[in-house]
């Protein structure tokens, strides 16, 4: 198969084994959007007894994810959206109609039992991956997270925090550059909004392009200042199959791979895509869709794959089941073992389905053409741009749970193994916590400036969305090269920023 000429492994050469860690809370599958609404919950315990049942979760470390908490939600998210979250109830929203509106909470994104819990369990396991491959894991697994169309300060298409901007926070504090693909069928708006003016973070977005939420995504939005050519979009159409999807993935993400280096890569693995899906319209098999998996293997560089989308629920459990066995390296039998939910999967009662005769609406021309624009984009980018970095900031010190692990006070016991031996530690990293920088909008980021002025003294500039970053360097570190504050306002200079958003309820058609 085609990489765009890159020199590192390829696809189905490589059997060693990496070390795998998944994160799982037993209450996630309790969580209930509502009657109607096509997000279910559900389907990350259907997912988790399906791997149980397949004997795979022998093969790796099952953690139990510790809550996000206010403060490391705060890391990306505005104070009072976080509040609002954390304060808003089914029983009390009538009283909040204002507030509802203003953070998008409502249809798409209703209030629901536990609503918050909810986001403190997929912002957790998400995070807390990101800390085990920045403590030596090959790849961490979190299929409740990856709700990349969370924004800073607005939940949006089922999503309302956006652990995957978090995750990458937490790996920028060891990488230097971070890689982000996701192949949910939607873009992925949020993570590429969030990290759209820099360049130590690539975000790479397969989706349906045209007439679809979130209605971004366009070819031609390639980065803006420094992160110019630092986010790639790849725009599809209906009925597309696996051999299209991997006539452009491979030599696109290959290509990635070879100019950018990341330091760690971050797959969302939204099911949307699928065949079949509920709200989706392309045509992938669980193979087609679990070779991008194995493709991003390959690399052996740290791994964190999230969930996302996915709606027709059998088969999004299905699917990551599948990848999971992917990212162990081990084949799973296509007999569906008896289980609680084996009822959901017949009349045939096994892993794989087929995919259907849809048209591909993609022409070959078309992907040529968009394969050769993205190649072109990437050949105009310098070779693995890289920032001084010179020493390590503290990990946030929430999640390094396991099962035995529950109590959250243990957080802070240096025997515990938050590998946070050094108390001065402790104390820096509590003094960094107590840095608030707000940054509601252009106003305030002009004060903000301010604030970085100061604590960017020997450097240049700050890195966008990345506060928790630049404080503790700037405390901690001498020089360290940083961006430009003015370059933080993607969303202001987003053009792609719809003045009405589509919904994501009603499926297209
Ligand atoms: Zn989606």
């Amino acid at each position: 198969m085609e990489t765009g000429g890159n020199s590192l492994p390829s696809v189905g050469t490589d059997g060693t084994k990496r070390k795998v860690c998944y994160f799982y809370d037993t209450e996630v599958g309790n969580y209930y959007y509502g009657q109607g609404h096509p997000m279910k919950p559900h389907r990350i315990r259907m997912t988790h007894s399906l791997l149980s049942h397949c004997g795979l979760l022998h093969h790796m470390q099952v953690l139990k994810p510790l809550p996000a908490r206010e403060r490391d939600l705060c890391r990306f998210h505005a104070d009072d959206y976080i509040a609002f979250l954390r304060s808003i109830t089914p029983e009390t929203q009538q009283d909040q109609i204002r507030a509802l509106k203003r953070f998008n909470v409502g249809e798409d994104c209703p209030v629901f039992d536990g609503l918050y819990s909810f986001c403190q369990t997929y912002a957790g396991g998400s995070v807390g991956g990101a800390i085990k491959l920045n403590h030596g894991h090959d790849i961490a697994i979190n299929w409740a997270g990856g709700l990349h169309h969370a924004k800073k300060c607005e939940a949006s298409g089922f999503c309302y925090v956006n652990d995957i901007v978090l995750a990458i926070l937490e790996l920028l504090k060891i990488h230097e550059r971070v890689l982000y693909v996701d192949i949910d069928i939607h873009h992925g708006d949020g993570v590429e909004e969030a990290f759209y003016t820099t360049d130590r973070v690539m975000t790479v977005s397969f989706h349906k392009f045209g007439d679809y939420f979130p209605g971004t995504g366009d070819i031609h939005d390639v980065g803006h200042e420094k992160g110019k050519y630092y986010s790639l979009n790849i725009p599809l159409d209906d009925g597309i199959d696996d051999e299209s999807y991997q006539s452009l993935f491979k030599p696109i993400v290959g290509k990635v791979m070879e100019v950018f280096r990341p330091g760690a890569v971050v797959l969302q693995c939204g099911a949307d895509s699928l065949s079949g899906d509920r709200l989706g319209c392309f045509n992938l098999s669980i193979r087609g869709h679990a070779e991008c998996v194995r493709f991003m293997r390959s690399f052996n560089v740290p791994l964190l794959l999230l969930g996302g989308g996915g709606y027709t629920i059998r088969n999004v459990a299905r699917c990551w089941c599948y990848e999971t066995g992917v990212a162990l390296g081990v084949e799973i039998d296509d007999k569906m073992p008896q289980h609680e939910y084996y009822e959901y999967f017949g009349p045939d009662y096994t892993l794989h389905v087929a995919p259907s005769n849809m048209e591909n609406k993609n022409t070959r021309q078309q992907l040529d053409e968009i394969r050769a624009k993205l190649l072109d984009n990437l050949s105009k980018l310098q070779h693995a741009p890289s920032v001084q970095f010179q020493e390590r900031p503290p990990d946030t010190e929430f999640p390094e749970p396991d099962e035995d692990l529950g109590d959250p006070d243990a957080r802070h016991d240096p025997n515990s193994d938050m590998e946070m031996d050094d108390p001065k530690q402790l104390d820096e990293l509590s003094r960094i916590q107590n840095i608030k920088i707000k940054r509601e909008n252009i106003e305030n980021e002009l004060k903000d400036q301010e604030h970085y002025k100061v604590a960017a003294d020997h450097a240049k500039a700050v890195e966008p969305m990345a506060e928790e970053i630049l404080s503790s360097k700037a405390l901690e570190i001498g020089p360290m090269a940083i961006d430009e504050p003015s370059s933080i306002k993607a969303e202001q200079d987003n053009p792609n920023k719809l003045s009405t958003v589509p919904v994501m309820m009603c499926p297209k058609s």
